[in-house]
Protein backbone atom coordinates (compact mmCIF):
# COMPACT_ATOMS: atom_id res chain seq x y z
CA UNK A 1 0.00 0.00 0.00
CA UNK A 2 1.52 3.72 -0.95
CA UNK A 3 2.27 5.39 2.45
CA UNK A 4 0.35 8.57 2.59
CA UNK A 5 3.28 10.92 4.17
CA UNK A 6 1.56 13.59 6.94
CA UNK A 7 0.96 17.25 5.78
CA UNK A 8 0.76 20.55 8.25
CA UNK A 9 0.48 23.43 6.54
CA UNK A 10 0.42 27.22 7.78
CA UNK A 11 -2.40 29.53 6.77
CA UNK A 12 -1.19 33.35 7.61
CA UNK A 13 -4.26 34.23 6.36
CA UNK A 14 -3.91 38.28 5.99
CA UNK A 15 -1.28 38.51 9.03
CA UNK A 16 2.33 39.35 9.07
CA UNK A 17 5.22 41.98 8.93
CA UNK A 18 8.66 41.80 7.61
CA UNK A 19 10.17 41.53 10.84
CA UNK A 20 7.96 39.21 12.61
CA UNK A 21 8.07 37.05 9.30
CA UNK A 22 11.30 36.93 9.94
CA UNK A 23 11.21 35.91 13.40
CA UNK A 24 8.39 32.99 12.75
CA UNK A 25 10.83 31.50 9.88
CA UNK A 26 13.91 32.06 11.30
CA UNK A 27 12.28 29.69 14.46
CA UNK A 28 10.98 27.38 12.13
CA UNK A 29 14.04 26.79 10.10
CA UNK A 30 15.67 26.39 13.54
CA UNK A 31 13.16 23.49 14.77
CA UNK A 32 12.28 21.75 11.73
CA UNK A 33 13.80 19.28 12.78
CA UNK A 34 11.31 18.29 15.22
CA UNK A 35 8.94 17.30 12.61
CA UNK A 36 10.42 14.13 10.68
CA UNK A 37 8.24 12.21 8.78
CA UNK A 38 6.06 15.39 8.40
CA UNK A 39 6.14 18.03 5.48
CA UNK A 40 5.27 21.55 6.65
CA UNK A 41 4.24 24.38 4.61
CA UNK A 42 3.52 27.89 4.56
CA UNK A 43 1.03 29.76 2.89
CA UNK A 44 1.56 33.72 2.91
CA UNK A 45 0.31 36.69 1.90
CA UNK A 46 1.51 37.32 -1.67
CA UNK A 47 3.51 40.29 -0.96
CA UNK A 48 5.20 37.94 1.87
CA UNK A 49 6.06 35.42 -0.72
CA UNK A 50 9.68 36.58 -1.79
CA UNK A 51 10.81 36.91 2.07
CA UNK A 52 9.59 33.38 3.10
CA UNK A 53 10.88 31.84 -0.16
CA UNK A 54 14.49 33.32 1.06
CA UNK A 55 14.31 32.59 4.51
CA UNK A 56 12.81 28.77 3.98
CA UNK A 57 15.57 28.47 1.09
CA UNK A 58 17.74 25.25 1.62
CA UNK A 59 14.99 24.30 4.79
CA UNK A 60 12.90 21.69 3.37
CA UNK A 61 10.20 23.68 4.60
CA UNK A 62 7.84 23.95 1.57
CA UNK A 63 5.53 27.76 0.84
CA UNK A 64 2.34 28.63 -0.85
CA UNK A 65 -0.09 31.37 -1.73
CA UNK A 66 -3.52 31.24 0.18
CA UNK A 67 -5.04 32.05 -3.67
CA UNK A 68 -4.53 31.66 -7.05
CA UNK A 69 -6.57 32.87 -10.45
CA UNK A 70 -8.13 30.88 -12.85
CA UNK A 71 -6.86 32.41 -15.68
CA UNK A 72 -3.29 32.62 -17.45
CA UNK A 73 -3.09 36.37 -18.33
CA UNK A 74 -4.65 39.18 -19.33
CA UNK A 75 -7.16 41.89 -17.99
CA UNK A 76 -7.73 40.58 -14.22
CA UNK A 77 -6.53 43.32 -12.57
CA UNK A 78 -5.50 42.34 -9.11
CA UNK A 79 -5.15 38.97 -9.60
CA UNK A 80 -2.11 37.06 -9.72
CA UNK A 81 -1.68 33.54 -11.93
CA UNK A 82 -0.43 30.26 -11.57
CA UNK A 83 2.70 30.36 -13.55
CA UNK A 84 3.91 33.74 -12.26
CA UNK A 85 3.39 31.89 -8.59
CA UNK A 86 5.65 28.80 -10.81
CA UNK A 87 7.72 31.91 -11.85
CA UNK A 88 9.56 31.85 -8.28
CA UNK A 89 9.08 28.64 -7.34
CA UNK A 90 6.38 28.56 -5.66
CA UNK A 91 4.73 24.60 -5.25
CA UNK A 92 1.69 25.30 -3.21
CA UNK A 93 -1.68 26.92 -3.13
CA UNK A 94 -4.67 27.54 -1.23
CA UNK A 95 -7.67 27.09 -3.26
CA UNK A 96 -11.42 27.83 -1.78
CA UNK A 97 -10.70 28.27 1.33
CA UNK A 98 -14.21 28.54 3.54
CA UNK A 99 -13.27 32.88 3.68
CA UNK A 100 -12.77 33.11 0.32
CA UNK A 101 -15.86 31.22 -0.63
CA UNK A 102 -17.80 33.40 1.60
CA UNK A 103 -16.39 36.62 1.34
CA UNK A 104 -15.31 36.70 -2.41
CA UNK A 105 -18.19 34.87 -3.60
CA UNK A 106 -16.25 31.68 -4.71
CA UNK A 107 -18.09 29.25 -6.44
CA UNK A 108 -17.51 25.77 -6.34
CA UNK A 109 -16.69 25.54 -9.60
CA UNK A 110 -14.58 28.65 -9.88
CA UNK A 111 -12.61 26.64 -6.77
CA UNK A 112 -12.22 23.66 -9.22
CA UNK A 113 -11.37 25.88 -12.08
CA UNK A 114 -8.30 27.49 -9.62
CA UNK A 115 -7.18 24.02 -8.72
CA UNK A 116 -7.11 23.10 -12.54
CA UNK A 117 -4.92 26.29 -13.22
CA UNK A 118 -2.48 25.40 -10.29
CA UNK A 119 -1.87 21.99 -11.73
CA UNK A 120 -1.23 23.45 -14.95
CA UNK A 121 1.53 25.32 -13.82
CA UNK A 122 3.07 22.45 -11.57
CA UNK A 123 1.39 23.72 -8.61
CA UNK A 124 -0.48 21.87 -5.71
CA UNK A 125 -3.70 22.73 -5.37
CA UNK A 126 -4.82 22.19 -1.47
CA UNK A 127 -8.52 22.33 -2.15
CA UNK A 128 -10.79 23.52 0.84
CA UNK A 129 -14.53 22.13 1.99
CA UNK A 130 -16.37 22.01 4.53
CA UNK A 131 -20.39 22.81 5.32
CA UNK A 132 -20.85 25.94 7.70
CA UNK A 133 -22.63 25.70 11.40
CA UNK A 134 -26.41 25.90 10.03
CA UNK A 135 -25.23 23.23 7.47
CA UNK A 136 -24.13 21.02 10.19
CA UNK A 137 -27.17 21.55 12.42
CA UNK A 138 -29.58 20.70 9.15
CA UNK A 139 -27.56 17.17 8.87
CA UNK A 140 -26.28 18.65 5.35
CA UNK A 141 -22.75 17.88 5.54
CA UNK A 142 -22.16 15.07 3.59
CA UNK A 143 -24.48 16.47 0.39
CA UNK A 144 -22.69 20.06 0.83
CA UNK A 145 -18.86 18.44 0.99
CA UNK A 146 -19.74 16.05 -1.96
CA UNK A 147 -21.40 18.90 -3.70
CA UNK A 148 -18.35 21.11 -3.24
CA UNK A 149 -16.11 18.04 -4.41
CA UNK A 150 -17.94 17.52 -7.41
CA UNK A 151 -16.42 19.68 -9.74
CA UNK A 152 -12.83 18.91 -7.86
CA UNK A 153 -13.50 14.88 -8.94
CA UNK A 154 -14.81 15.64 -12.49
CA UNK A 155 -11.05 16.98 -13.49
CA UNK A 156 -10.53 13.73 -13.40
CA UNK A 157 -8.24 10.90 -11.47
CA UNK A 158 -4.94 12.08 -13.36
CA UNK A 159 -5.04 15.45 -11.57
CA UNK A 160 -7.06 14.77 -8.60
CA UNK A 161 -4.17 12.28 -7.55
CA UNK A 162 -1.51 15.59 -7.69
CA UNK A 163 -4.03 17.25 -5.07
CA UNK A 164 -4.51 17.58 -1.50
CA UNK A 165 -7.84 17.89 -0.13
CA UNK A 166 -8.53 20.07 3.19
CA UNK A 167 -11.89 19.08 5.32
CA UNK A 168 -12.22 22.30 7.29
CA UNK A 169 -15.63 22.73 8.81
CA UNK A 170 -16.55 26.05 8.96
CA UNK A 171 -17.67 26.27 12.11
CA UNK A 172 -14.50 25.42 13.40
CA UNK A 173 -12.37 27.95 11.77
CA UNK A 174 -10.92 30.70 13.71
CA UNK A 175 -14.20 29.64 16.50
CA UNK A 176 -11.47 27.52 19.29
CA UNK A 177 -14.30 24.68 18.48
CA UNK A 178 -13.13 21.84 17.11
CA UNK A 179 -14.17 18.74 15.42
CA UNK A 180 -14.06 15.44 17.46
CA UNK A 181 -11.66 13.56 16.10
CA UNK A 182 -14.48 10.78 15.46
CA UNK A 183 -16.72 13.91 13.93
CA UNK A 184 -13.79 14.77 11.50
CA UNK A 185 -13.32 10.87 10.83
CA UNK A 186 -15.99 10.11 9.64
CA UNK A 187 -16.07 13.13 6.43
CA UNK A 188 -12.63 12.24 5.78
CA UNK A 189 -13.78 8.87 5.44
CA UNK A 190 -16.46 10.00 3.32
CA UNK A 191 -14.29 12.03 1.29
CA UNK A 192 -12.01 8.74 1.23
CA UNK A 193 -14.65 6.81 -0.07
CA UNK A 194 -14.75 9.27 -2.84
CA UNK A 195 -11.28 9.32 -3.71
CA UNK A 196 -11.20 5.42 -3.55
CA UNK A 197 -14.49 5.16 -5.93
CA UNK A 198 -11.87 7.35 -8.64
CA UNK A 199 -9.49 4.75 -8.22
CA UNK A 200 -7.08 8.24 -6.12
CA UNK A 201 -7.11 6.74 -2.51
CA UNK A 202 -3.56 7.65 -1.74
CA UNK A 203 -4.52 11.90 -1.82
CA UNK A 204 -3.77 13.45 1.37
CA UNK A 205 -6.74 14.66 3.25
CA UNK A 206 -5.99 17.32 5.98
CA UNK A 207 -8.43 18.48 8.81
CA UNK A 208 -8.51 22.36 9.51
CA UNK A 209 -10.43 24.23 12.08
CA UNK A 210 -8.77 25.89 15.00
CA UNK A 211 -6.33 22.68 15.40
CA UNK A 212 -3.62 23.14 18.20
CA UNK A 213 -0.51 21.72 19.43
CA UNK A 214 -3.34 20.47 22.44
CA UNK A 215 -5.44 18.56 20.33
CA UNK A 216 -3.44 17.57 16.73
CA UNK A 217 -2.43 14.22 17.91
CA UNK A 218 -5.78 12.47 18.83
CA UNK A 219 -6.50 14.28 15.34
CA UNK A 220 -4.09 12.75 13.71
CA UNK A 221 -4.76 9.15 15.38
CA UNK A 222 -7.50 8.72 13.12
CA UNK A 223 -7.27 6.76 10.00
CA UNK A 224 -8.18 9.39 7.62
CA UNK A 225 -6.53 11.96 8.72
CA UNK A 226 -3.63 13.06 7.16
CA UNK A 227 -2.18 16.17 8.65
CA UNK A 228 -3.85 19.49 9.15
CA UNK A 229 -4.26 22.95 7.65
CA UNK A 230 -3.91 25.85 10.67
CA UNK A 231 -4.42 29.50 10.78
CA UNK A 232 -3.97 30.63 14.58
CA UNK A 233 -1.49 28.38 15.51
CA UNK A 234 0.66 28.90 12.44
CA UNK A 235 1.17 32.19 13.48
CA UNK A 236 4.04 31.02 16.41
CA UNK A 237 7.02 28.74 15.89
CA UNK A 238 7.19 26.64 18.49
CA UNK A 239 3.59 25.94 18.32
CA UNK A 240 2.85 24.72 14.87
CA UNK A 241 6.06 22.68 15.36
CA UNK A 242 4.65 21.12 17.98
CA UNK A 243 1.75 20.15 15.80
CA UNK A 244 3.64 19.26 13.07
CA UNK A 245 5.69 16.66 15.55
CA UNK A 246 2.36 15.26 16.98
C1 LIG B 1 -7.73 28.05 8.45
O1 LIG B 1 -7.58 29.24 8.24
O2 LIG B 1 -7.66 27.28 7.51
C2 LIG B 1 -7.97 27.58 9.83
C3 LIG B 1 -8.22 26.31 10.03
O3 LIG B 1 -7.90 28.50 10.84
P1 LIG B 1 -7.79 28.21 12.43
O4 LIG B 1 -6.75 27.13 12.60
O5 LIG B 1 -7.38 29.51 13.03
O6 LIG B 1 -9.14 27.75 12.89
Amino acid sequence: ALIRKRLVIGNWKMHGARPTNATLLTGLCAGVGVAHNCEMVVCAPFPYLGQVSGCLHGSGIGWGSQDISKHQQGAYTGEVSASMLSDFGCQWALVGHSERRSFHCETDQLVAEKAAAALGAGITPVVCVGETQAEQEAGLTQEVIRRQLQPVLALGAESVAKLVIAYEPVWAIGTGLTATPQQAQDVHAFIRAQLTELNVPQVRILYGGSVKASNASSLFAMSDIDGALVGGASLVAEEFLRIAAS
